[in-house]
């Protein structure tokens, strides 16, 4: 980070009183990770700091210290637009484009406070005074973190604060399994442990607490519904009769479109899972074939080149249909490269 913009950084940070965190709809570790770790060091200079979400968390996150505390835009609309109103610091964290926001995206460009972006996907749009974008780091929380570092912070970071950034790391690369060959990695881990972090204890609570209908949902998904097609592709799709049928709530298929990659020459893999009025689309892939390209031209999203996302307005089995149509074209611009 060059010293000019360290410098407005932590200009912009140490001049707010009420800063509010925020990130993206459907919010993940990296997500609530990072607003809960920037939360902390603010609040813990003696400034009002929030995180405010779009929508709640999932039920797995909710072991965070301070997660109890997070507003949720869906749920308490008012005080959420008064508070957005009033802030003089917007820190817009893990995600590139307002829209991510979903319905939290008006009152968010309207507030009249500054606004700063800390992120790691691709192609950030410009409506932030100061854009700090790394998509070669493997989490924004890690990237936090590297900043904290960078600004000479890193005495702000406690337990707690460290407890969120190495959530964010964690869930972010699949446990440390892709995305994970970073050095900078594991010195944050070790510096975080010093804080007195309980890292297994954190992974327990982020990936062990899921109720048996969540795993039983899984076991249909892979046993009853995953397609293999031509070339190493996997499709799963979910209805909602049969997400009904496991008692679904949300968070549970969270880590399923990662399983068709266990099985070897699967390169890439899809999972649609029908929702109140389109299909929410997730894609993950292995090595160097770009899922986020394939979620750009087709489902109107994005993401990173291995995990990445969109939506699909249609039925499911349409959507089904056009991720059958089009993989094959990028599987075979894949083999000829
Ligand atoms: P997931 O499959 O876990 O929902 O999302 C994986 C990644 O894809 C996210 O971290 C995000 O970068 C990207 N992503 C998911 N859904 C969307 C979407 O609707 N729009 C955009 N632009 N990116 C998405
Ligand atoms: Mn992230």
């Amino acid at each position: 980070m060059a010293a000019a913009e360290a410098e407005r950084l932590k200009e912009i940070l140490s001049g707010c009183r009420c800063a509010v965190a925020v990130a993206h709809v459907a919010p993940d570790g990296d997500a609530v990770g990072s607003t809960l770790a920037l939360q902390g060091v603010l609040s813990g200079m003696g400034k009002e700091a929030y995180v405010m979400l779009p929508d709640s968390i999932p039920a797995t996150l909710a072991f965070l210290e301070g997660s109890e505390r997070i507003l949720v835009y869906s749920e308490n609309r008012a005080e959420c637009d008064a508070l957005l109103g009033r802030a003089d610091l917007v820190a817009c964290l893990d995600f590139n484009e307002s829209k991510r926001v979903d319905m939290m995206q008006e009152a968010l460009l309207a507030s009249p406070a500054r606004k700063i972006m800390i992120d790691h996907h691709l192609y950030p749009q410009p409506f932030c005074e100061l854009t700090v974008s790394r998509p070669e780091v493997s989490s924004t929380s890690l990237l936090l973190y590297g900043v904290l570092n960078r600004i000479g912070w890193r005495d702000r970071i406690d337990r707690r604060v460290a407890s969120a950034i190495y959530t964010g790391m964690m869930t972010d690369t699949g446990n440390f399994s892709y995305n994970s060959n970073d050095p900078a990695i594991y010195a944050a881990i070790s510096d975080l442990l010093s804080e007195g972090i309980d890292k297994d204890y954190i992974y327990t609570k982020a990936c062990n607490t899921f109720s048996a209908d969540r795993l039983r949902l899984c076991a249909y998904a892979i046993y009853e519904k995953m397609e293999l097609l031509p070339g190493g592709a996997a499709l799963i799709s979910l209805s909602r009769s049969e997400l009904n049928a496991y008692r679904y709530v949300k968070g549970d298929t969270e880590g399923l479109v990662n399983e068709p990659l266990s099985i070897e020459g699967v390169r890439v893999s899809a999972f649609l899972r029908e929702e109140k009025g389109m299909v929410k689309v997730s894609l993950r892939s292995k090595g160097d074939f770009a899922v986020n390209v394939i979620a750009s031209e087709h489902f109107g999203g994005g993401g990173h080149r291995n995990a990445a996302g969109g939506e699909f307005y249609g039925s499911l089995q349409e959507a089904c249909n056009r991720f059958r149509e089009v993989i094959p074209g990028y599987l075979d611009a894949a083999a000829s490269r």
